[in-house]
């Protein structure tokens, strides 16, 4: 007979770690886990105090249910005894058999005079703890018995290695979202965010607009100094671009010796503007040469196009902006061209 069959505890606990070992953003994580407990045990609330970034006290964080209203604004400190209690000897523990254990503690009065019955910790990476706190259950006149404090001591000590599972996701989804050689992000994130752009843009009715870049003859620049000293410029371009934007832009590398800036609520005058700026500030901006004193200089391409007016939608736009890219090469390079002067030029041809 296996755990499940035993007890329908077992069953529900099984399914609660399972589906909290399937989450990968943190606040779902805590969220979900304060509302399993409650639901599985019945509870009027159910709560957890997190530690406070820079600051040695605890404040309630996450909570589900009704009746712990009055300790919402309440902090624990971190040197209490119950909290000294909890690392010492971490457990599930019944709130009143603890008040004699910790010397009627402050912090652990006003959670129990609050109706809180069960305390746990909860076990963090960095060997923090979180404190889970239960009321009493609703309609039942006993307390937690043995078995229901071991079950959510055990589910609570899982928190810390689910906490390093989204960690570790977190670390790998970065990286597959980097371009390794200028630390920018790369084209999968590049095209992940036009599209959520894209729709946040047409949610609030605002224009967005999308810039390629290309390095003029980057090939030749290669071939005169190397593709290692080549490799140094596409990095002091990339950080050159990300200290030239605004703080809601997103610069990527597009692939090459190409990169692209997504910059939400900008419309043709200030995309063109600031696209401007950028080429004339290049053209003056002395790079460095990783293997000689040379002084380096490079000049950029570019081309605008700008949601909604050119495209409505992800692929179309990057289209616009690659046509007006072309554009700017074939007018002889260090250019910036934007799309909606590229389809006045072609209308007015058709007229002639
Ligand atoms: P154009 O002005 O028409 O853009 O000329 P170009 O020479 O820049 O363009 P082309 O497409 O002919 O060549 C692109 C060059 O960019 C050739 C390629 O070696 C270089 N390139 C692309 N990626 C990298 C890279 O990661 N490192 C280095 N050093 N060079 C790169
Ligand atoms: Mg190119
Ligand atoms: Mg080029």
């Amino acid at each position: 007979m296996n755990h499940a069959e035993k007890s329908p505890m077992y069953k529900h606990y099984f399914e609660i770690s399972s589906k909290l070992f399937r989450i990968y953003s943190v606040d779902t994580l805590f969220e979900t886990f304060v509302s399993s407990l409650r639901t599985l045990f019945g509870a009027d609330f159910c709560f957890l105090y997190l530690p406070a970034e820079k600051s040695r006290r605890l404040q309630m964080s996450f909570m589900c249910g009704t009746g712990f209203e009055e300790l919402t604004d309440k902090e624990i400190h971190r040197k209490s005894a119950i909290f000294d209690l909890l690392h010492r000897k971490p457990n599930a523990y019944v709130t009143k058999d603890l008040l004699e254990l910790t010397d009627n503690d402050f912090d652990l009065q006003a959670l129990y005079q609050s109706g809180t019955e069960l305390i746990a910790p909860v076990s963090m990476p960095e060997n923090k703890i979180g404190l889970l706190g239960m009321s009493k259950r609703s309609g039942e006149t006993s307390t937690y018995s043995l078995d229901d404090r071991e079950m959510i001591f055990s589910l609570s000590q899982m928190v810390e290695i689910i906490l390093e599972n989204i960690h570790q996701f977190k670390k790998i989804e970065e990286l597959s979202y980097t371009d390794s050689m200028t630390k920018l992000y790369n084209y999968r994130y590049f095209y992940k965010r036009l599209n959520e752009e894209i729709f946040r843009a047409k949610r609030f009715k605002r224009f967005l607009g999308l810039v390629i870049f290309d390095i003029d003859d980057f090939k030749v620049f290669n071939d005169s100094f190397g593709h290692q000293t080549g490799d140094h410029i596409l990095r002091q371009l990339g950080s050159l671009l990300l200290e030239s934007v605004r703080s809601i832009d997103i610069v990527c590398r597009y692939g090459g010796e190409e990169f692209c800036i997504i910059m939400p609520e900008s419309g043709e005058d200030s995309c063109s503007h600031f696209v401007e700026r950028l080429r004339v500030k290049l053209t003056k901006h002395i790079f460095e040469n990783r293997f000689g004193d040379e002084k380096l200089s490079i000049t950029l391409s570019a081309g605008c196009a700008i949601f909604p007016s050119n495209a409505r939608r992800c692929d179309r736009l990057i289209y616009c902006a690659d046509m007006a890219l072309l554009e700017a090469k074939k007018a002889g390079r260090n250019k910036c061209c934007i799309y909606s002067e590229l389809k006045q030029k072609s209308k007015s041809k058709h007229r002639k």
